[in-house]
């Protein structure tokens, strides 16, 4: 689908030296016609290739090539409706999350129209690595063949995925999270302008960046209350089928509703913490302090090495939670196994609680 967003036309922070190199390719005449930005999740890729673009297509950009924010191509910016910028992700309503190769070409016969208004038409794809492979190669014959006075901004945050032809295609631009203080900063301030707690949000702002992993968007995201209040009942549904109060299929269906990125971060922090808690009971520098006597209470005396080995299974299945995957088989088969570890009825039996781990 089309995205009509605003795009914010301000500069993260932590972008600045990358913003000044970008510009510098732009006045040189060096960028190209089609750019890969890539990075980690939540650290502002997509805001940064908005911003490039505003930067294009505003009428009167200021000195360091930032959008002016008053002319009208900006105003149509901000609106989210700015004829020149096209941003494809893959359809909300779609089951496999996928770009498809309907969607690219619909994208790359329009480009050959041009601008609306005269400068530049921008074109964003993320998260890139979504295009299944029919769609990549759609794309690709529009990179070897671009029209003139176009930009394509791919967005990745694993450029592996996409086809090696079409990545070569592109100039190449890595983004890295912001060092820690700089991230505490800008989140205190993020916090504050839409909290009604200023002291709460700046105390919030390490924990949520543990939580985000360093990224600050995603922290940010993860401030929404009812983030963190299905944090918490994840956590107590992980402590029942523990405790062979809750059947694991159970919980897997009511989590489908649920972002599974959101729910295997949480979980991987959540069984590290917990397996340190396991080692040593007063175990420093928890990534959730918050739960610390939860985690320290749930299921004692499984092996290391079984804890050890579901850490790795919780990492595989974070890195696959982007690509076409069922997400309630995903979280059936991730429950069993956490009942088959974790619950001291199916240690004896050999039977997860209730679930169907033998069928
Ligand atoms: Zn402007």
């Amino acid at each position: 689908m089309i995205l009509a967003e605003p795009v914010a036309l301000t500069l993260l922070p932590w972008q600045q030296a990358t913003w000044t190199s970008l510009q510098a390719g732009v006045r040189s005449d060096r960028l190209g016609h089609a750019l890969l930005l890539r990075g980690p999740a939540g650290i502002g890729k997509r805001r940064l290739a908005d911003l490039l673009a505003a930067s294009l297509l505003c009428a009167q950009p200021q000195t360091d090539g930032l959008p002016c924010g008053v002319c009208d191509e900006c105003r149509l910016l901000s609106a989210g409706s700015h004829p020149d910028l096209t941003r494809l992700v893959p359809d909300s309503e779609s089951k496999t999350g996928e770009i498809l190769a309907g969607q690219v070409r619909a994208l790359c016969g329009s480009q050959t129209m041009t601008s609306s208004r005269g400068r530049r038409a921008v074109y964003r794809i993320a998260p890139a690595e979504a295009m299944n492979a029919v769609a990549a190669n759609s794309l690709l014959k529009t990179l070897e063949e671009p029209a003139s006075a176009t930009l394509w901004l791919l967005v990745a945050e694993d450029p592996g995925r996409l086809p090696a032809t079409v990545r070569s295609r592109c100039q190449m631009l890595t983004l890295s999270a912001p060092p820690a203080d700089q991230a505490r900063a800008w989140l205190r301030g993020e916090l504050s302008r839409i909290g009604d707690d200023p002291g709460g949000a700046a105390a919030d702002a390490g924990q949520l960046l543990m939580l985000g992993q360093g990224a600050p968007l995603r922290a940010l995201a993860l401030a929404g209350e009812n983030d963190l209040k299905a944090r918490q009942q994840c956590l107590l549904a992980l402590q029942q089928v523990s405790a062979g109060k809750s059947d694991p299929l159970a919980v897997a269906k009511a989590w489908q509703s649920l972002e599974p990125r959101l729910i295997l971060d949480w979980w991987v922090g959540w069984v590290s913490d917990w397996l340190r808690l396991q080692a040593a009971p007063d175990a420093p520098h928890l990534i959730n302090p918050d739960q610390r006597r939860r985690l320290a209470a749930m299921a004692p005396g499984v092996s290391a090495a079984g804890g050890q080995r579901f850490l790795q299974q919780l990492y595989a299945a974070r890195a696959e939670a982007t690509s076409s995957v069922n997400q309630q088989l995903l979280f059936e088969s991730l429950l069993l196994r956490w009942a088959m570890l974790t619950s001291a009825q199916a240690r004896r039996t050999g039977r997860a609680p209730r679930g169907r781990a033998d069928g």
